[in-house]
């Protein structure tokens, strides 16, 4: 008797450690991971992951999100995932009582969407672009595969066109839509007085960009995106990306180049015949890996310069 117990005890004593090495097996460690807060405006925050506990985004975990504070109610950009709600809460009382009133997407990956059906059932209404909630509604695919719950789908969807605007708080928001580029249903948000934009995933600077063309994102509208963002952005507007450091007008450009001269290169070895695995072998990310942190780590099949690359090889390919 006595030593089942003890072997029973064991057993429990067990379980938190296989719940551990579980989450560990999945690779990102959702008990470690805490929520820094960051006020970039007068009534506006942005709430990171810390780093080292999401080895697809080690330098700060999952997706980045946006808090518009006051007596109007929140308005929040992107959900983070689902694991992580009860932290980006608490995170949330910090700054403000007031209830959860309005969510928007930047796009569909799970870092950013994930925890939608949690915010929505305390309240928020979620908005996002029609193609988003497309790819969300798809079995297996993108944040799909993250849950089944209903309540994670937008219920304001909009396509392309003018910007969507709210009114609260005193700040005017806009939710800009971007034809397909780090995805099929990207949106940039827009503070006006806060002169700030979330411009989402379109932008890194942390590894090499990333266009998810099985959620419908293009090169061509990456870049088409990033000449946006020059036009609509102000000298010291402060563009706040999905993932990385917070930057500026003036780092767009240097970016956009680098994604142009990689396309060039790309395009020469297709004219010269070469196969995909020939332009990988050609490192042709050399002259800018030493000013990409994260680009020679791994992403996907290789490391997230090769990710890129191929990337570039497969749309030149389609597109000819
Ligand atoms: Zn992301």
């Amino acid at each position: 008797m006595s030593t089942i117990r003890s072997s029973s005890l064991f057993a429990l004593a067990l379980l938190p450690f296989a719940a551990a090495s579980l989450l560990r097996a999945q690779g990102i460690d959702y008990a470690k991971i805490e929520i820094l807060t960051e006020k970039i405006g007068p009534n506006l925050y942005i709430l990171s992951g810390s780093a080292g506990s999401d080895p697809g985004h080690e330098d700060a975990a999952g997706g980045r999100i946006g808090v518009l504070a006051g007596p109007d109610g929140i308005f929040m950009v992107d959900s983070q995932y689902a694991q992580l709600t009860d932290k980006v809460v608490a995170a949330i009382r910090k700054i403000s009582p007031e209830p959860i009133r309005f969510l928007v997407n930047t796009h569909v990956h799970p870092d950013h969407t994930a925890g939608n059906a949690n915010f929505v059932k305390m309240g928020a209404l979620l908005f996002a672009r029609e193609e988003l909630r497309e790819e969300l509604s798809r079995p297996g695919r993108g944040a799909a595969a993250n849950s089944a719950d209903p309540a994670r789908l937008p219920v304001v969807t909009y396509g392309m066109g003018d910007p969507v605007k709210l009114r609260l708080n005193g700040e005017v928001v806009d939710l800009i839509p971007v034809r397909a580029a780090h995805t099929g249903g990207d949106t940039m948000i827009r503070f006006e007085n806060a002169d700030v934009i979330m411009i989402g995933d379109f932008y890194r600077n942390y590894g090499y960009p990333f266009i998810d063309t099985n959620n419908g994102g293009t090169l061509k509208g990456a870049l088409e995106a990033l000449d946006e963002t020059m036009k609509i952005a102000g000298p010291n507007t402060k563009l706040v990306p999905g993932h990385g450091t917070i930057i500026n007008r003036k780092d767009i450009a240097p970016y956009r180049d680098m994604m142009l001269d990689i396309q060039t290169k790309v395009k020469t070895m297709i004219g010269e015949g070469k196969s995909e695995q020939e332009v990988l072998a050609a490192k042709l990310t050399a002259p800018y890996d030493a000013k990409v942190p994260g680009g020679l780590l791994p992403a996907g099949a290789g490391t997230s310069a090769d990710r890129f690359v191929s990337m570039v090889y497969s749309q030149l390919k389609a597109a000819k």
